[in-house]
């Protein structure tokens, strides 16, 4: 079935493809400016499901992020539903914590829900009238020369819709950054690093939160790490970076507790023997793949945002908010370029492809810069991990 997205108005159709964090927002950003936007998600509405499914549970929101939310009206409440992070609170292996400010007295990340983030980004981009949501719809392919893309149902069925400028929000393995690939003087480079992660939950103590809530807890290991991020619900999500090999070499309940008994013997009375020996096996490591790519555009049929543009490793804790950083940058230039996609787009790539590669480097080296010296330079440490 083919559709057209065409509503009789003056503004063009945006089709924003990808409802997670950055799509969500950035379906908020074009209704602003008055574009029919028609958002297209392959996931069921997550407000509805009973499973969210998610790259991480909680994630670090800071300042470029914050400045984003500010811009659609959104900051003050997810603020209010953030926990502040002031500072890292290192555990060295003898138990002994150390804090290590953020920034000065008063400054701080926020430790945010990333389902709740979404919903209400979600609800944000519905309250404009000029917005379309259109969920279980998994984008199969779509053609540059026309603008026609093509969507897959869960039932089976296919659809096609029209639009006048496609925006990829769509992750690091993004549908619409494949017809990219297809084309001449695209640069693209996709990295895995040899660690995965595990996320395990230490749940509250008594009705209060295990550890000291306002700290981004961290326990490096040199060849890995572990950190804790606190949620509303007093609960804090640990989550565990290791190279793959070595989460393959614990196979059994009690290796689990041998090796947590080693390197992190703090936690063990915090997670319970029986909730890490349990929780360890239920899902298996994940992959974390860093994406750099050039250019974000093409003609002025469709651009590139977020991790579809630019999927960086976690170490920086800047992916999404540097995916929120890419909508306000988009906007900045609609303004100066009145609106006209041929000049928006590729001012767009030039402007915002070095910031984007930079917070990858930054990513990759804070990465190598975690496990080979944040316990025997203390200097490094502070001075590259701005956000972890
Ligand atoms: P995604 O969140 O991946 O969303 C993409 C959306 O597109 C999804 O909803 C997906 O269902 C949909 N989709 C995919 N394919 C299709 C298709 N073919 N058709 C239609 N829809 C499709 N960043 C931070 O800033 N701070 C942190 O503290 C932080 N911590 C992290 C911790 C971990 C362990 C990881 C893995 C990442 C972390 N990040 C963090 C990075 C952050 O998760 C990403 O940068 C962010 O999710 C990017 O948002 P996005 O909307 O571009 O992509």
């Amino acid at each position: 079935m083919e559709r057209s997205t065409s509503r009789q108005s003056r503004k063009k159709v945006v089709a924003v493809v990808g409802g997670g964090l950055v799509g969500a927002l950035n379906a908020c950003f074009f209704a602003k400016r008055g574009f029919d936007v028609e958002l297209f998600e392959s996931r069921e509405d997550i407000r509805r499901a009973k499973i969210v499914k998610g790259r991480s549970i909680n994630l670090a929101l800071s300042h470029r992020g914050r400045q984003a939310l500010k811009h659609i009206g959104l900051e003050e409440k997810i603020v209010a539903q953030g926990i502040p992070m002031h500072a890292r609170m290192i555990h060295s292996l003898n138990g002994k914590q150390s804090p290590i400010p953020y920034g000065r007295k008063g400054q701080y990340i926020l430790s945010v829900d990333r389902a709740n983030l979404n919903k209400e980004l979600l609800t944000a981009a519905e309250t404009y009238p000029n917005t379309k949501m259109n969920f279980d719809h998994k984008l199969q392919d779509w053609n540059a020369e026309t603008g026609l893309m093509t969507f897959a149902r869960l039932d089976g069925s296919k659809e096609q819709v029209k639009a006048d400028l496609i925006v990829g929000c769509d992750g690091a393995f993004s549908a619409v950054r494949k017809q990219f690939l297809r084309r001449s003087r695209f640069d693209y480079s996709q990295t895995y690093i040899p660690h995965g992660y595990m996320e395990l939950t230490m749940l509250p103590i008594n009705g209060e939160f295990a550890m000291k809530p306002n700290y981004l807890h961290i326990w490096p290991r040199n060849t890995f790490m572990m950190i804790a991020l606190p949620n509303l619900d007093k609960t804090f999500t640990c989550t565990l970076f290791m190279p793959f090999e070595d989460f393959e070499k614990i196979t059994t309940g009690d290796e689990v507790i041998e090796f947590f008994q080693k390197y992190f013997p703090d936690t063990i009375p915090l997670i319970g023997a029986d909730t890490l020996q349990r929780d360890y096996f239920r899902l298996p490591a994940q992959a974390m793949v860093s994406v750099k790519c050039n250019p974000y555009h093409i003609g002025d049929a469709c651009v590139l945002m977020g991790d579809a543009a630019h999927a960086v490793v976690p170490f920086y804790g800047q992916g999404m908010n540097a995916g929120f950083e890419d909508c306000i940058v988009f906007d900045e230039i609609m303004d100066q370029f009145n609106e006209d996609f041929s000049a928006v787009l590729p001012e767009y790539t030039r402007v915002r492809v070095p910031d984007d590669h930079a917070i990858a480097d930054l990513a990759m080296y804070n990465y190598i810069e975690m496990r080979a010296h944040v316990n025997s330079k203390w200097f490094l440490f502070r001075k590259y991990v701005d956000n972890i």
